[in-house]
């Protein structure tokens, strides 16, 4: 039995067999060949391609039905390219020449073109370097006949009730998990508040991130248990260990029972107040826990996972009929965001001027948006196509000046004036609304309530920024800290600034969800909570109990601690009236 440390995710704990990714990091043997071998080798390095291609094959035969039309096209390229002459023949050719085992020479010739196409101007084909890493590692895999197992495999395994162990999952990879009944994943790196946690909570399975060393303590099948709540994984767990989890798992259980008998109740707190508690969504598929824990509508729906996990954009009428779907199936208030791309939320298809920087102060969220008109345009038709079908809004994310505020509005303009003109139906008055994410914004608060319908704010962004913290860096997880004094004053001012000017204001970050910081927003004076569904019970059973007209006396506390420790005393004080 062994315990590794981590950052928890979630709060349930998850018990099953690993699964071990291991994508990255393939070693390379070199070694010279007697003439005599060079045929043999030949041979085993065309037999390595066919057991890829007939991978592919069943990869392409299990594509469930409602993948998108890119995952078949991604998989019928790679198989194009596996046969193609430049791996192919050029790599049997440095075998013969050079008398080099399959893998050296497949590797030599992969850095050679992926050198070539680094070097094209046209961004298209720059990315082509990506598919040429995953076919020659594919082959790689098959000679060296490495079991562990990448991703893309998914389609073709059977990953019910495993847990899926990996250096590090991007948020791209974490919605493959998704539709599969994963019961949970740890990481060797990542931190709770990367989108890759976000993404997790979604899915309700607990998970452990920032383990440093999982993948080399681990192998695969090996019996794990996963506690989100206190980032603890045991591996091969004696048998009263296991016992005690499993207790603790049916206590977590009869828990969610009892908050289930509070969907119904209307949400205000002890003293009267209505508080709004709104759901996050990433995809579609979320709708169903929206409709479940009865949430007031959807806060957030992060439309940047529709563009995630394939070769070319949604265009306009694929994104409108998502749009529209959601839009009846909420059947109440959904705030749809602009795609926020950039940071650790990357897309894997090209598009001219393309940035990959991974810097979460580079061109994100609306500045890539603004500087995109292409991707943009659509986005905003679709959304305003959609608002015909329900009460739909628009929420731009990371604003940081007037300007980006005053473009974006003069472009909704416009597109509704195309809209009108062409006879398309779409709500007139549509609001549009920021999220305050960067500290610039939360100082202007009062100015930008004046040009928008609704804020919301994004304390994980918010608290990234304020704070000078990569929120994906777990070396420095350990100073992000939502009870910070800056970061508390800045809540409180935006909270201020909406109702200066009389106009909503939610807080859509993962703190919302949080039931240790409730009591607190609601002394903030905040109304309009947007989370998670998984934790909208839980938020609610804080509400339903909280008196406003008390919470002022430690709120006050809080807000004038002269340090973490005692702001800390205030808040456990707080949370017990
Ligand atoms: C936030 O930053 O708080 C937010 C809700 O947006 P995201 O987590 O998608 O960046
Ligand atoms: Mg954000």
């Amino acid at each position: 039995m062994l315990s590794l440390f981590g950052s928890g995710i979630g709060r349930g704990i998850a018990i099953g067999p690993a699964y071990l990714l291991k994508n990255s990091d393939i070693e390379i043997p070199n070694f010279t060949l007697e003439s005599g071998e060079i045929a043999g080798e030949v041979k085993r390095f065309r037999s390595a391609v066919l057991t890829t291609e007939n991978t592919y094959k069943a990869l392409l035969k299990n594509l469930p039905k409602d993948a998108p039309k890119e995952s078949a096209a991604f998989i019928n390229a790679h198989m194009l390219m596996l046969r193609d002459p430049m791996i192919m023949d050029k790599s049997i050719k440095i075998i013969r020449e050079e008398m080099v085992n399959a893998e050296y020479a497949l590797q030599a010739q992969a850095d050679i073109l992926i050198k070539v196409f680094e070097q094209m101007e046209d961004t298209y084909l720059r990315a082509k370097k990506g598919d040429v890493q995953h076919v020659t590692n594919r082959i790689l895999r098959n000679l060296l006949g490495i079991v562990s197992h990448t991703l893309d495999e998914f389609n073709d395994e059977d990953l019910d009730g495993k847990i899926i162990v990996g250096k590090d999952l991007s948020p791209a990879e974490t919605m493959f998990i998704k539709d599969r009944k994963v019961a949970s994943f740890v990481t060797d790196i990542g931190s709770q508040i990367s989108h890759t946690a976000i993404i997790a909570r979604s899915l309700r399975m607990p998970a452990v991130v920032g383990l440093h060393g999982s993948t080399r303590y681990i192998d695969n099948g090996d019996l794990l248990i996963v506690d989100g709540m206190r980032g603890i994984i045991i591996v091969n767990p004696s048998a009263n260990v296991l016992r005690e989890y499993k207790t603790r798992q049916s206590k977590i259980r009869a828990r969610q029972k009892e908050l289930n008998a509070l969907t119904k109740k209307l949400s205000k707190t002890a003293d009267g107040k209505r508080i709004q508690l709104l759901a996050n969504i990433d995809t579609a598929k979320d709708v169903k826990a929206v409709t479940r824990v009865n949430a007031a509508g959807v806060g957030l729906y992060r439309t940047e996972y529709l563009f995630m996990n394939r070769s070319q954009s949604p265009n306009e009428a694929e994104q409108y009929r998502e749009y529209k779907r959601i839009a009846i199936s909420v059947g109440k208030p959904v705030v749809i965001r602009t795609l926020d791309i950039g940071g650790d939320k990357q897309l894997d298809f090209s598009y001219p001027n393309k940035q990959s920087s991974e810097s979460p102060l580079g061109l994100r969220a609306v500045r890539m948006c603004l500087n995109h008109m292409e991707i943009f345009k659509p986005q905003l038709r679709a959304i305003l196509r959609a608002s015909a079908f329900g009460k739909v809004s628009i929420m731009i994310p990371m604003v940081s000046n007037f300007d980006e505020i005053n473009q974006v509005l003069t472009i909704i303009k416009q597109t509704k004036a195309e809209l009108k003109s062409e006879g398309i139906n779409y709500d007139s008055r549509i609001k549009v609304g920021g999220m305050i994410e960067v500290p610039a914004a939360a100082i202007m608060a009062d100015l930008f309530a004046q040009k928008l319908d609704f804020l919301s704010i994004g304390t994980n962004d918010l608290i990234q920024y304020t704070l000078a913290i990569d929120r994906v860096d777990d070396a420095v997880n350990y100073l992000y800290d939502p009870m910070h004094p800056a970061v508390l004053q800045l809540i409180k001012q935006v909270i201020k600034a909406g109702k200066k000017a009389n106009i909503p204001v939610s807080l859509c970050g993962e703190m919302a969800g949080n039931i240790r910081y409730t009591r607190l927003l609601l002394g903030l004076g905040l109304k309009n909570f947007s989370m998670d569904s998984t934790y909208l019970l839980d938020v609610k059973d804080r509400v339903l109990t909280a008196d406003t007209s008390k919470l002022k006396y430690f709120v006050n506390k809080i807000m004038n601690a002269d340090n973490p420790g005692q702001a800390r005393d205030h808040l456990a004080k707080l949370n017990q009236l």
